[in-house]
């Protein structure tokens, strides 16, 4: 049943990608400067990024293009940040952390979803859109951080068949800011059975 969750990339989107390496040049994620060396993620005056702070200015831009301003290819990068952050990752299966079916419309896609299935062509480990918002809730970034629980509690539920028992998942997100909605969706996989419930997310604040 977890299969029909699988997430995968269509033929069409890797030939898009094949297309897209061979026509644009390699660029810093940060500063956009052109690099010789393809498989470098960051020019090395943006090194410090490596930490990914979402304090930070740079860090931020490059979340925004990504989410709102359709940048999906950024997802192969920033997901290559984070595996080399994690080191290695010792999981069943991923899942991202589901987006709203009304924001999915608005933007066309699910960034937490993007970055788990290129995480997934990093380590070998199964990614799964396994999860999903039962309410609507309001932006994270617009509350008090003593709203936030509040906010998401109850929010999350599996996915009809979904099914993570004696599992150990790697949650995956692109930012983590209190770690509100991280908590509520690992309680909800804990209540699920899972054997264990880590977070791999590209940005902190
Ligand atoms: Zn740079």
């Amino acid at each position: 049943m977890n299969e029909a969750y699988l997430l995968k990339k269509s033929r069409g989107q890797i030939a898009i990608e094949v297309v897209h390496d061979s026509i644009f040049p390699n660029k810093c994620l940060f500063c956009c400067r052109v690099m010789d060396d393809l498989r470098e993620i960051f020019c090395g005056g943006c090194a410090d990024y490596a930490a990914c702070d979402y304090n930070d200015e740079a860090v931020r831009h490059v979340i925004f293009r990504f989410k709102y301003e359709g940048k999906r290819m950024l997802a192969r990068r920033m997901a290559e940040m984070i595996f080399r952050s994690l080191g290695e990752i010792d999981a069943d299966c991923l899942v991202c952390v589901p987006l709203h079916e009304k924001r999915m419309k608005e933007r066309g896609y699910n960034q937490a979803g993007l970055l788990a299935l290129e995480l997934s062509g990093l380590c070998g480990v199964p990614a799964y859109d396994g999860m999903t918002r039962v309410r609507e809730t309001a932006r994270q970034f617009d509350l008090k951080p003593e709203e936030r629980a509040a906010n998401v509690a109850g929010a999350f539920g599996l996915k009809e068949g979904f099914c993570v028992a004696a599992k150990d998942v790697l949650l995956v997100d692109d930012v983590l800011t209190t770690g509100a909605t991280a908590a509520e969706c690992g309680r909800v996989l804990t209540e699920a059975g899972a054997k264990s419930v880590k977070l791999a997310a590209f940005a902190r604040a």
